[in-house]
């Protein structure tokens, strides 16, 4: 019988990690204690301390019970990578409510899928993305909205390349519900005191799971604090360690490996709003950086760069990531250039991020990992539900600290995610895979319904619905075309309304598309049809439209 702790396991790991019984918050409260006067965040060239830090903090917190927010409620958090969203996230948990991050890609259409879900009340949203979210003040709940101007934190003289919504200044917010950040932070609303234990709920990361709409994962302090220390013990980070968080914090792997990771063991996290491959070089050199946690297509464009050498990298001791496979040239590459190997990893919003990470001492290319402390994963049949043994392919379940409670308000869907086996619950991840003799999984196929562009997560479901509300659209369904730069692409198939033939174009519905949802959402590729494929139940047959594209591409 296959057993998880095996061979591979690295010497000097335990195999079980208490998961600490406290809030996340409780670790900005400790690392400010131990460590006041270090720096928790560097912005650009701006350095910013644990004290500043916590005090910043809790004046958000005070202001957020000062609007209402009590334990349990949802607020929304709609920014972009800035120290903002790191003083808004723990303020939201200080006041023991529960963070719904959301994509500051997102437009209003995809915005009022959130208000009505959570039904928050409060949004922390950054200046630049105040047209998306004024307009839906009054929608659901949402009665105020917390506006965040990322310059006011660029407090010294900086010679690197700042993003245009990092140099904006400061604009007085005057749609109804708007609140400056600056005001709320001077209120001087006290904060009362922080309950939130382990069990309470911290976090929803959003993800249509299988399929269908996107789905609010329902984390507790408990699951999120299991990744984070799962990452901080098997990357040896310390306080000392420099992680430069260039992954956007609303989505799992930046948010722990980038943001929280560092608070717990009072490290240092270095903040780039946007990816320039340039600027993260600079800041690797200037900061002596030591940790950089990324995705396949920020490191491919980093390495590719031809003036990368002349940097001094060499203060980085770990350089891994997840969420889409990382090609075997670009981490030989990697290797050349630094000596360290790429350590890869896998989870989803449902396990707040990692489950499998490659072990340090032996990593191996293009491969998941293996389970990390207190992981069970096996492979089952997809047909009867049957485990699986070493190199066979089946659907990757796992259990372990750092799985979700459900789906928040979908009882159903929550039902459907798990599978019993061997008297336990799994969680169904709904991605196809193997592990081999020595235990290490490896990615082969989804079953769920997910485009993956550059990591960016497609829920085509979700895309559809947007269409819908084209006038000229009839039917469609969102499939996943190969792309060379993105990995994977968006691709509609489209019945127009009777009439419409020849009065609107394959390029209108694209740049409407562009126009009302995420970049990385719109299709880029529209192609009309006659009639899409339906079972006798009328169920829409996605599949079949997917496995014809593949063939198309196969052939070519
Ligand atoms: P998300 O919920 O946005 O984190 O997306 C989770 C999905 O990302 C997984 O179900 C996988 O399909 C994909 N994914 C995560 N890690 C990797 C990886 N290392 N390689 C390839 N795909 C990955």
């Amino acid at each position: 019988m296959f057993t998880r702790h095996h061979a591979v396991w690295p010497d000097d790991l335990p195999k079980h990690l208490s998961v600490p019984e406290t809030s996340l918050f409780n670790n900005l409260e400790v690392s400010a204690r131990r460590f006041p006067n270090k720096t928790a965040i560097i912005f650009y060239d701006t350095l910013i301390t644990y004290t500043e830090l916590l005090r910043e903090v809790e004046a958000m917190a005070g202001y957020l019970r000062h609007l209402g927010v009590a334990k349990g409620d949802r607020v929304l958090l709609y920014m972009q990578n800035s120290p903002q969203f790191t003083i808004a996230y723990y303020a939201i948990l200080r006041a023991d409510a529960v963070v719904i991050p959301v994509n500051p890609m997102n437009h209003s259409a995809e915005l009022e899928h959130y208000l009505h879900d959570t039904g928050a009340a409060v949004c922390l949203c950054g200046q630049e993305l105040t047209g998306f979210i004024s307009p839906l003040v009054g929608t659901a709940q949402l009665g105020h909205v917390i506006v965040a101007t990322y310059s006011d934190y660029v407090r010294q003289p900086t010679d690197l390349a700042l993003p245009a919504e990092v140099q904006a200044p400061a604009v007085t917010p005057d749609f109804a519900g708007a609140i400056a950040w600056s005001e709320a932070l001077n209120a001087g609303h006290k904060a009362g005191p922080h309950t939130a234990g382990p069990d309470d709920l911290c976090v929803f990361p959003y993800s249509s799971g299988t399929t269908g709409a996107p789905k609010g994962c329902m984390h507790t302090h408990r699951s999120a604090m299991a990744t984070i220390i799962h990452r901080v013990v098997w990357t040896n980070s310390t306080s000392e360690s420099v992680i430069l968080a260039t992954l956007p914090y609303f989505h799992v792997t930046g948010m722990q490996g980038a943001m929280s990771g560092p608070i717990y063991n009072g490290g240092t996290a270095v903040i780039m709003t946007r990816w320039d491959r340039t600027v993260a070089a600079q800041l690797i050199e200037r900061h002596k950086v030591t940790g950089w946690v990324n995705i396949a297509t920020m490191a491919i464009d980093f390495l590719s760069d031809p003036d990368v050498e002349r940097y001094d990298l060499s203060s980085l001791v770990s350089v891994g990531g997840g969420g889409a496979a990382m090609p075997k040239a670009v981490e030989e590459k990697l290797h050349r250039l630094t000596g360290l190997r790429y350590i890869e990893g896998y989870g989803l919003s449902e396990t707040i991020a990692a489950t499998h990470i490659n072990p340090v001492p032996r990593p191996k290319p293009q491969c998941l990992g293996i389970p990390v402390f207190d992981v069970d994963s096996r492979v089952i049949d997809l047909t009867t539900g049957q485990e699986l043994g070493p190199n066979e392919v089946g659907e990757i379940i796992s259990r372990g600290p750092q799985l979700f409670q459900g789906y928040w308000n979908r009882p159903e869907e929550t039902e459907r995610a798990f599978i019993d086996l061997d008297g336990h619950r799994f969680f169904r991840t709904g991605d196809m895979g193997y592990y081999d003799e020595e235990g290490y999984f490896f990615l082969v196929d989804r079953v769920k319904r997910m485009i993956n562009a550059s990591g960016f997560k497609v829920w085509p479901s979700e895309v559809e619905s947007l269409m819908y509300r084209h006038p000229a659209i009839q039917e469609c369904c969102v499939i996943s075309c190969p792309d060379p730069k993105r990995g994977e692409t968006v691709k509609a198939c489209v019945v127009l309304r009777n009439g419409q033939a020849g009065q609107v174009s394959e390029q209108d519905v694209i740049d409407w598309c562009k126009a009302e949802m995420a970049a990385y959402k719109a299709p880029v590729f529209v192609e009309f049809v006659e009639s899409l494929p339906r079972s006798s139940t009328g169920k829409l047959m996605w599949r079949a439209l997917q496995e014809e594209e593949n063939r198309k591409h196969a052939i070519r």
